[in-house]
């Protein structure tokens, strides 16, 4: 192990390889502080060289490889095992911007580029990067596309595989792949770039990418729109996607419950619909046109919607700071949850046309079975994506609530979404914690095809091992 270190050390330099305790500790815990792990060392390569001789090294030592970007992931994907064998590898210093490419309306980035950054780089030379999350301000790109990552504006711009052109790759054996084209047509046989996305980091490294860019909106609506039920609020989202087609950004759907929780850890954000809404829509409009051609077509799907009884009541940001307040009461479910503390939360996706029924069925099971929890849901509607979250009820002891339940309730939900025709995990990928959940719910010639993919691209198990599919 001294001689990999050595020879690391001749790579990047000392400073740039952490071994103390102290320097190791802010990379072994996930953000939701739920895995934690050890490393031989966490090493922060600047350069897609030295990720590569990196990457030789660890194949020549078998040493295992944990990629790591923001360290927000919901599944553990980015923390290391517990057997301090493995190396965490940190994209934080690949943080340059190449540039923009105004004819060709993308932005190439390395990998460690924090998701923000990007918008704001594209923003100031008149481009939006539509991708958006809760954790853009610490969330990498890298991270962002080893994950999929989906977010509020994957109904109108798609998730982060649908905004990236190429990709430039490290592979198992410490070669590099160039496919930084930023081609939006190649059919020149197996798709690579789609191959490594969304695969966290068990396929090969990210280390560069070229991402789509749209024209900024001029004008930006945002309204908050009561609804009685599920299926008077999927009524309404196909209201707005016939009337406001392309126009739609965002359709964010927040219950009576999971807004509680808000008014008890940022009492400051209230529901101008009062906090007996039982769902609230956040629903944004963005227009190439002036204010006013929008907020007038905004006005006629409400009022239409609220002849049709659809809706109950209905308040429209009248400045972007009313905007930001209502974006933020939807952002801020994910923060009170973790205030609340510990919660047994379920990603998934079902197909609209379902939707009611699933949450229906599934809630009066969840209630009979386990009396008292709550259920906190919420989620991107539009894409048929619920943040489908079981809190335990009122003062009983979280830990022990998840130890004793947590099993049962991932099988109640997770067997639902089967029978519904959905998928386990929506946008926060697989990582450590679904790792099992996908062998029983992906179907054996999917699993096993994946097993096979991971065999011939890294057949030593180095890279990120036993995190999405074990082999
Ligand atoms: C408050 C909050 C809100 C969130 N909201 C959303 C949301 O709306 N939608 C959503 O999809 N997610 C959301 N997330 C989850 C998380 O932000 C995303 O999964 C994000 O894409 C992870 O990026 P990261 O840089 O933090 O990756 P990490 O957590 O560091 O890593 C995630 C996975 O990718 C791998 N990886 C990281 N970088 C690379 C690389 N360069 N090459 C190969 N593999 C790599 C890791 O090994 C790991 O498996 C949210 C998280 C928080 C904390």
């Amino acid at each position: 192990m001294q001689t990999f270190i050595q020879q690391l050390t001749q790579v990047l330099g000392q400073k740039y390889i952490l071994t103390q305790d102290q320097d190791k500790a802010p990379f072994l815990t996930d953000w939701r502080k739920r895995f934690s792990g050890k490393a031989l060392a966490i090493v922060l390569p600047a350069s897609t060289t030295e990720v590569a001789r990196i990457v030789q090294l660890c194949a020549e030592y078998r040493i295992a490889i944990v990629p790591q970007g923001g360290h927000t992931g919901f599944c553990g994907g980015a923390t290391p095992d517990s057997s301090g064998n493995q190396i965490v590898l940190n994209l934080k210093r690949m943080n340059r911007i190449h540039g923009v490419d105004i004819a060709n309306q993308t932005i190439t980035v390395e990998a460690g580029c924090i998701l923000q950054a990007i918008q704001e780089n594209a923003a100031a030379q008149g481009f939006l990067f539509p991708l958006s999350l809760g954790a853009e301000g610490s969330c990498m790109i890298g991270g962002n596309l080893a994950t999929n990552a989906g977010g509020t504006n994957v109904l109108r711009y798609g998730n982060a595989r649908d905004l990236c052109l190429g990709l430039e790759v490290v592979t198992a054996k410490g070669e590099v792949w160039n496919g930084l084209k930023g081609l939006r047509k190649d059919n020149t046989g197996y798709d690579l770039r789609d191959l490594f996305i969304g695969s966290e980091g068990t396929l090969g490294i990210i280390t560069s990418a070229v991402m789509k860019l749209y024209p900024l909106p001029i004008s930006q609506w945002t309204t908050l729109v009561a609804t009685e039920n599920v299926s008077a609020t999927i009524a309404l989202l196909n209201l707005f996607q016939k009337r406001a087609t392309s126009l739609l950004t965002g359709f964010e759907m927040m219950t009576q419950e999971s807004l509680a929780l808000n008014a008890k850890h940022f009492p400051q954000l209230k529901n101008p619909l009062g906090d007996k809404t039982p769902f609230s829509i956040l629903i944004e409009l963005s227009d190439h046109e002036s204010e006013a051609h929008v907020r007038q077509l905004l006005e006629g799907i409400l009022e239409e919607a609220f002849a049709a009884d659809i809706i109950t009541d209905a308040v429209i940001a009248n400045n972007l700071a009313q905007a930001n307040t209502f974006w933020h009461m939807r952002e801020h479910i994910t923060l009170a949850q973790a205030e609340e503390g510990a919660n047994l939360k379920h990603d998934i996706t079902i197909p609209l046309s379902s939707l009611d029924k699933f949450i229906s069925e599934t809630d009066a099971l969840m209630r009979s079975k386990f009396p008292g929890v709550r259920i906190i849901n919420f989620g991107h509607l539009g894409d048929g994506n619920l943040h489908y979250n079981i809190a335990p009820p009122e003062g009983v002891d979280q830990k022990v609530f998840n130890l004793t339940y947590e099993k049962a309730i991932h099988e109640l939900v997770y067997g639902q979404v089967e029978r519904f025709h959905g998928s386990i995990s929506a946008e926060h990928g697989v990582g450590q914690l679904k790792l099992a959940d996908l062998r029983a719910h992906k179907g054996n010639v999917a699993h096993d095809l994946m097993k096979s993919l991971k065999q011939a691209l890294d057949p030593q198990n180095i890279l990120n091992p036993h995190k999405v599919v074990s082999i």
